[in-house]
């Protein structure tokens, strides 16, 4: 046997032959392949982060606050701006949203115990699901007379009442298609729901105006979980820093799964020192929608298919071949991102010289229609 049949025979059986999350890392002129801001950390925070981890690193010794107390108080702090008022209390984080989702599902989740996600939407969301030994259930988008990728009250609800989950994902804005939902689907699936209802706000930021945050929906709702991200719009994916609002009752029981001390002192200092800029940070965020809207405008103009997007990013149809035009993109410098279905690719909204080079090399690639 060689070392890959010992390794394959002692792993848990659900593993076996499952291909790991793999979105590729690739050096090229323009990335546009992962939903990260194209803009770097500015100047000013750069200082004030260095000089943060220069203060922390001789305690380096110590373990870090494991409470991240002061991390709590200005997530909740910058949570508030919105206009919805959040206790420290409420707030938990993690190392991206990613691990704050795997908290949930340790928590909630487990063997015998089944988790609903409304797909296509974040990959991950099954991936973490299915790691915890949680059961998954693909639920379905889709509206007659509507988007292709939109989810209604009624659909979801009677997904919901049919598979009776212990968790269900809803994602607003939705990874991959950029489309929002209406609070009255998070109303509604919370009501049908008897589980936990975890909304992924991870592109919050970047949504249209008028497109509403189920932060609103949280008091009285001690079943309601809205994780975020300072990966995105914050322009801080390097920096791993995720974290969720939910009732503190939910939040002291994620101390039960997490590991002690899982935020390092670096990463709190980092993400202190850019929640304290928080406004320079978030400055791109006009620019970033701006792109992306110019992206469905042109694409449409192409002839293809843009689907409305309240995120940073657009997943466009209409496609012959999409992995030849992924290919096409790729030999022109521009690498974005293949998600899986048919006829559809995904690119992120970068700088407006970025969407240039997307733009051109797109309209390289697909035979014009004027
Ligand atoms: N949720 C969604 C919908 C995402 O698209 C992503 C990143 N692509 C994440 C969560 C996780 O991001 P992070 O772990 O960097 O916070």
């Amino acid at each position: 046997m060689d070392a890959r049949e010992v390794v394959d025979a002692l792993l848990r059986p659900d593993l076996r032959g499952r291909t790991a999350y793999g979105a590729p890392q690739l050096d090229v002129p323009v990335a546009l392949n992962t939903n990260e801001s194209s803009y770097p950390v500015p100047a000013v925070v750069v200082a004030a982060m260095t000089a943060a981890v220069e203060e922390a690193a001789a305690g380096l010794n110590r373990y870090p606050d494991r409470e991240f107390t002061r991390l709590r108080e200005a997530l909740a702090a910058y949570l508030g701006r919105s206009g919805t008022t959040v206790d420290p209390a409420q707030v938990w984080a993690g190392n991206g949203s990613n691990e704050v989702l795997l908290h949930l599902l340790q928590a909630f989740g487990g063997p015998g115990r089944t988790a609903l996600g409304f797909t296509p939407a974040y990959s991950m969301h099954p991936i973490i699901t299915t790691t915890t030994g949680t059961a998954w259930v693909d639920g379905m988008r889709g509206v007659a007379g509507a988007g292709a990728f939109d989810l209604d009250a009624a659909s979801a609800v009677v997904q919901v009442r049919e598979h009776r989950p212990d968790v269900v994902f809803l994602c607003s804005p939705n990874n991959p298609t950029g489309t929002a939902l209406g609070l009255d689907v998070v109303e509604a699936v919370y009501d049908a729901a008897d589980g936990l209802v975890v909304v992924d706000e991870a592109y919050a930021e970047y949504a249209r105006a008028g497109t509403p945050s189920a932060l609103t929906l949280l008091a009285g709702r001690p079943r309601l979980v809205v994780t975020r991200t300072m990966s995105k719009a914050f322009a801080l994916a390097g920096g791993r820093v995720g974290y969720l609002a939910a009732d503190p009752a939910l939040v002291d029981a994620l101390r039960l799964v997490r590991m002690p001390y899982h935020l390092s002192t670096p990463t709190q200092a980092v993400a202190l020192a850019a929640l304290a800029h928080a406004d320079l940070m978030l400055e791109t965020v006009d620019a970033v929608r701006a792109q992306r809207d110019r992206i469905v405008d042109e694409i449409a103009r192409m002839g293809l298919s843009p689907v409305p997007s309240d995120a940073n990013f657009v997943l466009f149809g209409g496609l012959a071949d999409s992995h030849a035009t992924w290919q096409g993109l790729l030999d022109r410098g521009v690498l974005v991102r293949d998600v899986g279905i048919a006829h559809y690719l995904r690119v992120t909204a970068g700088t407006p010289e970025e969407t240039s080079a997307f733009l051109d090399a797109l309209a390289a690639l697909v035979p014009t229609h004027a």
